[in-house]
């Protein structure tokens, strides 16, 4: 039934839009997309669009119920017979196929940004180019890459039992970034909306002293131990209000951090430009924001310093290097956000290298040991850096029986 809807209603928008250019028939047909999700950290949601000769394109999209319905029940009838090296066009086709249904933002824009990816791949395969080529060149070769770090839940599971209680005592935080310096990091992240030991009125998002300074010993910690081997940032979850966020940033301002992400709740441009006029540190957002209207009053209103878009879940490749684009224009930089597999991470690097602002992606999978088993060659991240692959579209394989292995089933 979703698939006549969906039909119909393509045929209803689209049929008398003549300036749709003719398919000359010299590229294969779009013929079939689908998913496959793979049980890591976070349901790393893998999406495939091939094509009449047999090429496949594999994007990935963020996880998120529901995505695998509208690839396949919504998006798969508007994409089946058109030309895959029309991405941008056929970005538009979806969006508009969705319109009313989330195609501004939620999980009908994550669905897209995981076709979006795809498509990409598969052109490139079709055209033999690297997908940093097909966006207009490389301004780099290799991009840099920061390390999400744990010292809770995640070393809690490796802990020995009856330790828990000291994970989120500062010293584990040094102890993590140390391991994550020694692999060859450069730049590390840590959660400091974090368990304190202490009762708390969390809803209210106020925090008194004792808790400041809880989370002001995690950051005295980790830039103790890693000196000028690793810049620090710290995500903030937006889990405070205005007056304890601009009271912790003060109290981090001497550790000079790499950023400070998410201080607020995403949904106020204007508490946060109020934020960044009272404190001196550098400010982080935008992992849940969509599109580059999503972005454009964080742009405009020049409220944070950095943007995060997640490239699967914003709109895709094309969709970042847009927003990277216009942040350009206030000289703002471009920090992306990133919690997936090596599909999403090396659609991310495409785009890093492709844009001037750029400063580092997100690796999110440090806990999962398999995760550079997922493609075949060498391994991608190498002391904290991805080489962008010169190969078509993505430049990377799936190992599909690495995929299977680690197959989420339900
Ligand atoms: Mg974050």
């Amino acid at each position: 039934m979703y698939e006549d809807f969906a039909s119909n209603l393509a045929v209803t928008m689209w049929a008398d839009f003549d300036e749709t250019p003719d398919r000359d028939g010299s590229t294969p047909e779009i013929t079939d997309l689908d998913t496959v999700v793979i049980d890591g950290n976070f349901p790393w949601t893998i999406v495939t669009v091939e094509a009449a000769d047999g090429t496949v394109g594999v994007g990935e999209a963020y996880p998120s119920p529901g995505v695998h319905e509208i690839v396949t029940d919504y998006l798969r009838p508007v994409l089946v017979g058109e030309t895959p090296t029309d991405v941008e066009r056929l970005y538009y086709l979806m969006r508009e196929s969705l319109s009313g249904r989330g195609s501004q933002w939620g999980v009908g824009t994550i669905a897209i940004s995981g076709v979006e990816i795809a498509l990409w791949d598969l052109a490139g395969k079709l055209l033999d180019q690297p997908i940093w080529q097909l966006l207009g060149g490389k301004m780099r070769d290799s991009v840099q890459v920061y390390a999400d770090c744990h010292a809770g839940e995640a070393m809690v599971s490796s802990a020995e039992e009856g330790q828990e209680e000291s994970t989120y005592e500062p010293e584990a935080y040094a102890q993590a970034a140390r391991m994550a310096v020694d692999d060859g990091f450069d730049a590390v992240k840590f959660d400091l909306d974090v368990p304190s030991g202490r009762t708390l009125n969390r809803k209210s998002r106020h925090f008194d002293s004792p808790e400041i300074e809880h989370k002001r010993r995690i950051v005295e910690a980790v830039t103790d131990e890693v000196g000028d081997d690793a810049e620090v940032a710290v995500d903030l979850h937006w889990n405070f209000s205005p007056e304890t966020a601009e009271r912790l940033c003060r109290a981090i301002e001497p550790y000079d951090l790499a950023w400070v992400e998410d201080p607020l709740p995403p949904e106020n441009t204007d508490a946060m430009r109020e934020l960044k006029r009272r404190v001196d540190v550098t400010l982080l957002t935008g992992e849940n924001r969509y599109g580059r209207h999503g972005f454009r009053d964080l742009v405009e209103e020049q409220a944070v310093d950095f943007l995060a878009p997640d490239v699967p879940k914003v709109g895709g490749i094309a969709e970042t290097k847009k927003i990277a684009d216009m942040a350009e224009t206030y000289y703002q930089a471009v920090v992306p956000h990133n919690i997936g597999s090596p599909v999403a991470t090396v659609a991310t690097a495409h785009v890093g290298a492709t844009v001037p602002n750029f400063v580092a992606l997100e690796y999110h999978a440090r806990e999962v040991p398999w995760w550079e088993d997922l493609v075949t060659g060498d391994d991608l991240i190498v002391d904290g850096r991805i080489e962008v692959p010169d190969g078509p579209g993505l430049g990377i394989e799936l190992d599909w029986d690495a995929v299977e292995a680690h197959e989420k089933v339900d």
